[in-house]
């Protein structure tokens, strides 16, 4: 896939721990968590998990002492796990007492989100914002300005409001509120490095939650300032919907270079796997050619061509196979994100498309002989039949990545993945 015509903007980079954001680097995968921060236990547990999934940085609420205390045990817990994921400090109303009571939360957390909407109100707005950042100084943190379209500061929307109704010709009220968040990010940035945080240690967002905005939003964004961006679409719901709509309004910015780091925020179903918002974020930039992280399955719809749902299982196995795999194959067998494996429903596309992947397996359609031929780098290896077709062809799959990927070419990967409940 060619991503020549992509011209990344040109930002300032950030450090945030072992991981970069802005300039060339690769857009970094982040997610939040959901659990009681105060929770020690469960907090890590699922920021372990996120990782695990792929996200490179996980954002905790910090929203009480017991919050804040928790978050140096956290951390701790995690580096037990061998975990060095940055984890970032999400501050709304008390941030600046937080971090004033609890240093050890601030020296913890790599980076602090504030909200400039949610510091305060009035002339105390400044004092604990001013505070906040003397604190991101002091621990040398980064700070992300993020404005919410659900908590925009109301003082500036205000004044914008009464400027606009002024003008001789006034513009419509949500290119006003659109200038608004933007004016806040801005505004709180300059404000921050007035009071003397370093322009490199400053990330961008201005979140909404309809899509049409958000891209109107980002555009304007990035034509005033060279700081890196936080793309997501806050609120953006549950299930496909917030999947269509997170992915519609990510992929126009990021296609036209736009955004540094992305997070999608989707609303778990009850009892849902949190790690589905960092799958999302990954699919994204490798279906966009961005990044790669997790061999890619290309599996074709089924039609009346193939009736049996051996052929769906397959896709599904040989997916979720290959995500299992990866948190020791990333590092074992460097380049086996880019694996591309077909798993076919019959033999009209069937063979083609499986000699175009690096692996595929073409299944027998309805009607047709049961036997299914494997291609491997685009040579008929071996026909495959019989009960055992799925986990003679995931042994096809793990030998292949030992030997194209593997240290000397030959390694088999018989790593086991570290269970959680091993931890
Ligand atoms: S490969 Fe065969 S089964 Fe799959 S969509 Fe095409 S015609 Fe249908």
């Amino acid at each position: 896939m060619t991503t020549d015509f992509l011209v990344r903007r040109r930002t300032r980079q950030v450090r945030l721990g072992h991981v970069w954001i802005g300039s060339d680097h690769p857009v970094l995968v982040q997610s939040m968590t959901n659990t009681d921060t105060a929770d020690a236990e469960a907090t890590a547990r699922q920021v372990f998990e996120l990782w695990r999934a792929g996200s490179e940085a996980v954002r905790i609420t910090v929203n009480s002492a017991e919050a804040a205390a928790a978050v140096p045990v956290i951390k701790e817990k995690l580096e037990n796990w061998g975990c060095k994921v940055p984890l970032i400090g999400d501050f709304h109303f008390n941030g600046d007492r937080l971090l004033r009571d609890y240093p050890e939360c601030a020296i913890a957390l790599a980076k602090y989100r504030i909200n400039p909407g949610n510091v305060g109100k009035g002339s105390k707005r400044d004092e604990k914002f001013a505070f906040m950042i003397e604190k991101a100084i002091e621990h040398d943190k980064v700070v992300r300005i993020g404005v919410n379209w659900g908590s925009l500061d109301q003082s500036m929307a205000s004044r914008l409001m009464d400027e606009n109704a002024k003008l001789a010709r006034p513009l419509p009220v949500e290119m006003v509120m659109r200038e608004a968040l933007i004016r806040s990010a801005l505004d709180s940035a300059e404000q921050a490095i007035g009071w003397g945080l370093s322009p490199d240690r400053i990330v961008l967002s201005c979140k909404v939650s309809h899509v049409q905005d958000l891209i109107a939003v980002y555009r304007d964004l990035a034509a005033r300032c060279d700081y890196p961006l936080h793309l997501g679409l806050t609120e953006a719901g549950m299930g496909s919907k917030g999947i269509v709509a997170s992915s519609a309004a990510l992929a126009v910015l990021l296609q036209e270079g736009l955004g540094d780091t992305v997070r999608i925020s989707l609303t778990p179903e009850p009892g849902g796997d949190r790690t589905k918002e960092v799958v999302v974020a990954q699919e994204l930039l490798q279906s966009m050619g961005l990044r790669s992280f997790t061999p890619m399955v290309i599996a074709c719809p089924g039609c009346g061509r193939t009736t049996s749902t051996v052929f769906q299982e397959l896709a599904r196995d040989i997916q979720e196979f290959l995500r299992e795999q990866m948190p020791v194959w990333r590092n074992q067998y460097p380049g086996v994100e880019n694996l591309k494996v077909a798993v076919m429903g019959c033999v009209v596309n069937g063979p083609g498309e499986s000699k175009l992947a690096d692996i595929g397996i073409s299944l027998p359609g309805t009607g047709e002989v049961p036997v299914c031929p494997v291609y491997v780098d685009g040579e008929k290896t071996v026909t495959l039949k019989g009960d055992q077709v799925a986990s003679e062809f995931q042994a096809i799959v793990e030998h292949y990545v030992s030997t194209r990927y593997g240290e000397g070419g030959a390694k088999r990967a018989d790593n086991k993945i570290i269970p959680l409940k091993a931890i």
